[in-house]
């Protein structure tokens, strides 16, 4: 059907095929007692919804087709009524350092990236929560897009489903002789083809040589506690039995310091915690990040000091190094002082630059000189290392174009 709209003496046609079709209900963003509900509702035990979620969590099932404990027309009723996943992995960029980035077109054709990072025997997946971002924070590529929307709970979860088919498709090409990473998108989509199993965890359990995803860290796109609902649905999601089984341990939320979400973030869930902080003083934290107007440096700490942390547990407080503006030796002893009574330990950001950025990357030996510091004061300081730089993979990089239809070209220009 097509409905013409006349502006100015054009014509603007509207072509409702073009317009996304009334979503499905997603089954990956139902919670375990949700789908309990529709089993019910659909005259089935709720002993059935369990099942289903094995099979689409653990298994990495996407066609209902494929559940073999699960009675025929059941199977035919969830195909009929919920689609398993939303989100289509359109390109994948490897980089020379194992790095691979991950972008994915949503149903209403918006697109965001997750990226793989292998660092020794951990294997983290980084993920996204938002298409862009509103917290504005100037030294951020993903700011510059603005904010668009939340992902769903099921979106964020499709990204570790997806990722995981991923890695294991990747062991299995590994294993063929000649193989590598050489594996088309075409392969490695994981979309519900029919064949039923996707490997994951099931598949590689067995093979000491097999990567698997270890960690995961919310430092993709978008802000995770802005969207507070779709990130807790995530992580039950992700670390129930019932779901994909990953340790809250092996999981860091990343956040500009969204005060009370925080608070709610470690009383609900058992997940650590990264403030990222970038600046002690109020002046130049505001500058950088919108969000201190909103809490203020002291109020943020303060939060901090207060949070309920359980023992051996620790923030992680992530400080992006500018060049010139937050770098210096005297930054670092007024961080220190900040930092006085926090139980947490410090991570060092080089800056990575992006095109139109205003800022500079600290040079190697004034991080060296700022970590020095930090450390001479007792606090655990580290400093990451900028993974995936050929892929434009590295933190804060993330810009995925999300207007539908121009995805496929920002991709092949940052392909490695
Ligand atoms: N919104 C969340 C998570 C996404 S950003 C947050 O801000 O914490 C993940 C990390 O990358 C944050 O610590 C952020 O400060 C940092 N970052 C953003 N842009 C960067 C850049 N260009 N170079 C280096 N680190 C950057």
């Amino acid at each position: 059907m097509t409905s013409a709209v006349s502006r100015d003496g054009w014509t603007v046609r509207i072509d409702a095929a073009k317009v996304p079709p009334m979503a499905a209900r997603d089954l990956l963003d139902l919670s375990l007692a949700e789908l309990e509900e529709w089993c019910e509702q659909h005259g089935q035990p709720r002993y059935r919804a369990a099942q289903i979620a094995t099979w689409v969590f653990r298994n990495g099932v996407r066609d209902a087709g494929a559940m073999a404990n699960v009675p025929r027309p059941l199977r035919d009723e969830i195909g009929g009524e919920l689609r398993i996943g939303s989100a289509t992995l359109d390109h994948v960029s490897r980089s020379h350092d194992g790095t691979r980035k991950l972008l994915f077109r949503l149903a209403d054709g918006a697109t965001i990236e997750s990226v793989l990072i292998p660092d020794g025997a951990r294997l983290t997946l980084c993920v996204s929560t938002q298409v862009g971002c509103g917290m504005g924070c100037g030294f951020c590529a993903t700011a510059t897009l603005g904010f668009t929307r939340h992902l769903s709970r099921g979106e964020i979860v499709d990204q570790y489903l997806q990722a995981r088919a991923l890695v294991a498709a990747d062991n299995a090409d590994e294993r063929r002789p000649g193989g590598g990473a050489t594996r088309g998108v075409a392969d490695a989509d994981g979309d519900g083809d029919g064949d039923g199993v996707d490997g994951g965890d099931v598949e590689t359990g067995g093979d000491a040589t097999a990567e698997r995803i270890t960690n995961l860290v919310f430092m993709g796109m978008g802000e995770p506690l802005h969207n507070y609902d779709g990130t807790v649905g995530a992580i039950e999601t992700l670390t129930s039995p019932w779901g994909a089984g990953v340790s809250p341990r092996r999981i860091t939320v990343s956040t500009v310091g969204l005060v009370p979400e925080m608070q709610r973030l470690l009383a609900e869930t058992h997940v650590h915690l990264a403030v990222s902080l970038t600046a002690v003083d109020q002046d130049l934290r505001r500058e950088l990040m919108p969000v201190s107007r909103k809490y203020s440096v002291a109020e943020l700490l303060a939060a901090c000091r207060a949070l309920p942390l359980p023992r051996r547990k620790r923030i992680t407080f992530e400080y992006v190094m500018l060049a010139g503006v937050n770098d210096s030796p005297a930054h670092a002893r007024a961080l220190c002082r900040a930092l006085a009574g926090i139980r947490c330990k410090v991570n060092l950001i080089p800056f990575n630059p992006f095109p139109g950025s205003p800022y500079g990357r600290s040079d190697d030996v004034t991080v060296a000189r700022f970590q020095d510091v930090v450390r001479r004061a007792g606090i655990h300081a580290t400093v990451r290392e900028s993974r995936g730089p050929d892929i434009a993979a590295a933190c804060g990089q993330l810009v995925a174009e999300h207007r539908a239809g121009t995805a496929d070209a920002a991709a092949e220009g940052q392909g490695a």
